[in-house]
């Protein structure tokens, strides 16, 4: 077992050296806070990860979240109820929201750090919070007064859980065939709810008294499609006037998923209204559901790349440990067989695992900590210029934090493993299991193929392109830089190439769509968004690279700190980002088997 989570010396890096995040406080949001406020939050957290959440990661997993079919009762493992009750005392449930609805007024970028303590620690765990405070950031944003008073201290104070409830059987990719309906009723303030949604996350728990579901569904009469779509607040029972839990709300759970991973979280169907006596409330205006809960996805599926992005970082530090204790083998010049042997570290191909997890992990660290700047920005900067600049660059970089976060780290997941060899593969090591966790990222908050066309069929034409060349001069600036510091020029040189690259495809592909061939142009979506995802990475490792190099020439006494900073970054250029140019190829060739296969050869 390692003896650290993650690597705690990056996350300060990222947020102070990177990021500079005290400069935050300069807005009214975060004038309470200070470096050494946010420090004692980070230790707070890690503590809390550690000496609570990480010793019943496997309990999660071993024991999981069961459903009494007789009873109808869904029930999380023991140790849970002890990580719920850690959670709430030390009032983690809103880290963002503010503090008078009982939030800690956090910037995002902050909690992003959190966030990956909790995650490696015990994902599973932390989905429970997280869906308490993803239904209460939706009543806060849109939610009338009389909801906010009714919920929002509740779900931030781990009193009441919370979900998001979109998916139904025949509309999972697919929302616009959502098919729940929501009926006014004629005696209230509320409508009447039927339907059925599955794979919900916390859907049902024996945590709280109650849990708040922001449903999606339709009012009879409304436009087809997702123009059509309205979001209401479904509590599994309904609140009494001075706030107390009353009368069950016909809130059925069918029963929960027996999953590959993240077993501990309870994965709900449920039935909403079967007795027709299924309460919802508005939040918002009517047919504007999807755009709300568009809100919480994008927060979500930074948190997707943040979950995991944890569990590669934790695999990491495993793999590590691991490496630098096992003895195997000598080294290849070493011709004596009585000789000792040698830690696996020393064999260059142990290296090169450790090498691809630290720059995948520590690049998409840097990114995910990046985009919750880019939202602390849009959400609190008084400077409309800047606030407009940090949603264009964010909306282009969510699909990159939530596919490649997920895919690459699932693929350093891999390599950690095989840095175990066989004990890799047994369950007695927590390996194993981060495996099976890691592959749902790619799959929901939108799989990442959604995520894919996303990128290219929305984010990179929207606004004429404007968003899209914003990115890239950001990471021209950074290259500019790094071109002026002798030691890092073929650096700088080999990322000036691969922004070259994404934009001669970018407008390659830009010529398919114009000529009408969409089907084609969308086809390259997800190498697309690989290539770029690349550059993403190479880009803010280059950036790290900089402010290391300045750092060593500065004189420091962390020399083996910022010279793993320079590594981590050369070898994802010198391995990784070569890959963006074979991509980039492939694309320009026009490949299109895929496409064009006829079905009855399969
Ligand atoms: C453990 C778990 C927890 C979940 N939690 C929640 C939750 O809390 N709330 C919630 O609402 N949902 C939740 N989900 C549901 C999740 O969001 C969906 O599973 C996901 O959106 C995919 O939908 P689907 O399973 O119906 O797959 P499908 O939509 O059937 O997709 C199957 C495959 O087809 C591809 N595909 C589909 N359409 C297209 C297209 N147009 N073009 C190209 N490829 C396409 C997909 O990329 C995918 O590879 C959860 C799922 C799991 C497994």
């Amino acid at each position: 077992m390692s003896d650290t989570l993650v690597n705690l010396r990056d996350i300060r890096f990222v947020l102070y050296e990177m990021l500079d995040v005290e400069t935050l406080t300069k807005y009214d949001y975060f004038a309470d806070y200070s470096r050494d406020t946010f420090d004692i939050v980070l230790d707070a957290a890690y503590k809390l990860a550690r000496e609570v959440c990480w010793p019943s990661y496997a309990e999660m997993d071993r024991i999981g979240a069961s459903f009494d079919a007789k009873t109808g009762k869904t029930s999380v493992p023991e140790c849970m109820h002890r990580i719920w009750q850690a959670y709430k005392e030390g009032g983690w449930g809103g880290e963002t929201a503010p503090v008078e609805v009982g939030g800690q007024q956090l910037p995002a970028c902050v909690a992003a750090a959190t966030s990956l303590m909790f995650n490696a620690a015990n994902t599973s765990a932390n989905m429970y919070v997280a869906g308490a405070g993803g239904a209460a950031g939706l009543i806060l944003s849109f939610g009338s007064d009389a909801l906010k008073k009714t919920y929002l201290e509740k779900l931030y104070g781990g009193e009441w859980g919370g979900t998001m409830c979109l998916t139904e059987p025949q509309a999972g990719s697919s929302l616009s065939d959502v098919k729940t309906t929501a009926v006014k009723a004629s005696d209230g303030d509320h409508y009447l709810l039927t339907g059925t949604k599955c794979f919900i996350s916390s859907g049902d728990q024996d945590l709280t008294d109650n849990i708040v579901h922001p449903v999606l569904a339709r009012i009879p009469g409304s436009p087809p499609g997702v123009k059509g779509i309205s979001l209401f607040i479904v509590p599994k029972y309904r609140v009494d006037d001075d706030g107390s839990v009353g009368e069950f709300n016909d809130v059925v759970t069918a029963g929960i998923e027996h999953k590959l991973g993240i077993r501990g979280n309870a994965t709900a169907t449920l039935n909403f209204g079967d007795s027709g006596k299924c309460r919802g409330w508005l939040l918002g205006e009517p047919n504007r559901g999807l755009t709300y809960m568009f809100q919480l996805m994008n927060h979500a599926r930074i948190g997707t790349g943040l979950q995991a992005t944890s569990l590669a970082a934790n695999a990491y530090q495993h793999a590590l440990q691991y490496t630098r204790e096992r003895l195997q083998s000598r080294k290849i010049s070493e011709k004596d067989p009585t000789s000792p042997q040698v830690p696996i570290i020393k064999h260059s191909d142990v290296r090169r695992m450790l090498l691809a997890q630290k720059a995948t992990t520590e690049g998409m660290f840097a990114l995910l900590a990046y985009a919750a700047y880019l939202g602390d920005k849009e959400r609190c900067s008084p400077d409309e210029t800047e606030r407009l600049a940090a949603t264009d660059i964010l909306d282009v970089l969510t699909p990159v934090c939530k596919a490649y976060g997920s895919e690459a780290s699932y693929e350093s997941i891999v390599l950690a493993i095989q840095c175990y060899g066989g004990y890799g593969f047994s369950e007695e090591f927590p390996l194993a299991q981060m495996l099976r966790d890691c592959k749902v990222f790619p799959i929901y908050e939108g799989t990442n193929g959604i995520q894919a066309m996303d990128l290219l069929g929305r984010k990179v034409v929207m606004k004429n392109g404007v968003a899209f060349k914003a990115v890239l001069d950001e990471i021209s600036k950074t290259v500019a830089e790094a071109a002026q510091i002798e030691p890092l020029k073929d650096m700088a040189g080999k990322v000036a190439a691969a922004l070259e690259a994404v934009g001669d495809v970018t407008g390659h592909l830009a010529g398919i769509a114009m000529g009408g061939d969409i089907e084609l142009y969308m086809s390259a979506a997800t190498p697309y968004l690989r290539m770029f995802s690349r550059l993403i990475i190479s880009w803010l490792l280059l950036w790290q690279a900089t402010l290391a190099q300045k750092a060593l020439e500065a004189g420091t006494g962390e020399k083996n700190f910022y010279q793993g900073k320079l590594g981590a970054a050369r070898f994802y250029l010198g391995n990784e980002l070569p890959q963006l140019h074979a991509t980039a190829q492939i694309l320009k060739n026009g490949e299109r088997t895929a496409l064009d296969f006829d079905e009855a050869c399969f």
